[in-house]
């Protein structure tokens, strides 16, 4: 299969067809970036990556970055995260406050934000410095040793990020934080504002469909740990429509409001994808279409 000719054709169709959706705007920050970039890059476990459009272009991670973390923390702890964070599609928004009360405190998936929360809290337990954790294991499997957080983004997480401190507070009252709320809050908010491209992200991911092994053939899961990660990214990683997502492209995969992707092919490779307009969940529109056609007409997914 030609795969570059079919990314190409993917990316061709894809901008063809009416913009859908809207720029993430509830960090200012965010709002600036331009609606029809797009672009696609799949990394095979075999073999060079290949890409379309604006795949070399740096976009902000956002919640793509919870795949790390929650990766770093199972590859120390396999067990012990589970009695403080559910794996199961938490049925309202990425922020919501609603389940933590009746869940006292336990929020229902570790890419939720109250999840994703907790996943540093344990990380900073783990690592100490949770940011550099997560940076040194996506410039390491990547290859690029510049990837780095946007400052700027960072700031204005931190500025309009009431709704996160009041997530942290809510279950610091129940006990399920180990550290202070802005020791947990400031890395949580410099990783989402890591700035990476497609290309980057689809080689990042590559431990995944590798059942757990990294690019220097070292062990950072156990294959079953890739296995349940992949599981939770499967009914947990695309926000309240995970499934729509399996039923449309029927692959693991993690989005974040800076309109990327990423989405394992388990044996297979790592394929990502960037539009910044998002659709009303949340997602990029465009880039659950790019991937929609992708596992169509490559029967690539995992059904
Ligand atoms: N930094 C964003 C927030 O916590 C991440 C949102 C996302 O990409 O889902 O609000």
């Amino acid at each position: 299969m030609d795969l570059k000719a079919l990314l190409d054709s993917i990316a061709r169709d894809v901008l063809a067809a009416p913009a859908r959706g809207k720029v993430a705007d509830y960090i200012p920050a965010l709002a600036k970036v331009d609606a029809q970039k797009f672009g696609m890059a799949f990394a095979p476990v075999d073999g060079p990556l290949v890409g379309t459009g604006d795949f070399q272009v740096p976009f902000s991670a956002q919640s793509v970055m919870k795949t790390f973390a929650l990766a770093l923390v199972l590859a120390k702890d396999e067990d012990s995260l589970w009695s403080r964070v559910g794996r199961e599609p938490s049925g309202t928004a990425f922020n919501s406050l609603v389940h933590l009360e009746y869940e006292r405190g336990i929020p229902r998936n570790p890419f939720i934000n109250a999840g994703a929360l907790v996943v540093i809290d344990r990380l900073i337990g783990l690592y100490g410095d949770a940011l550099d954790a997560v940076r040194t294991l996506v410039r390491t499997e990547s290859g690029n040793p510049d990837i780095d957080v946007d400052m700027e983004v960072a700031r204005s997480e931190a500025e309009y990020g009431h709704r996160n401190a009041a997530l942290a507070h809510f279950m610091s009252s129940f006990g399920n934080l180990e550290h202070p709320v802005a020791r947990v809050l400031d890395p949580y908010f410099r990783m989402c504002a890591l700035r990476l491209s497609c290309a980057d992200l689809a080689m990042a991911g590559l431990f995944l469909a590798r059942g757990g092994l990294r690019a220097d053939g070292s062990r950072l899961l156990s294959t079953s740990g890739a296995k349940r990660m992949n599981a939770v990214l499967l009914t947990c990683g695309t926000y309240d429509a995970a499934g729509d997502f399996a039923y449309r492209v029927g692959l693991p995969g993690k989005s974040g409001v800076g309109g990327g992707i990423l989405t394992i092919l388990p044996g297979r490779g790592c394929l990502c994808v960037w539009g910044p307009a998002l659709d009303k969940s949340g997602n990029s529109a465009r880039g659950v279409d790019g991937l929609d056609e992708f596992t169509t007409r490559t029967g690539w997914s995992i059904f």
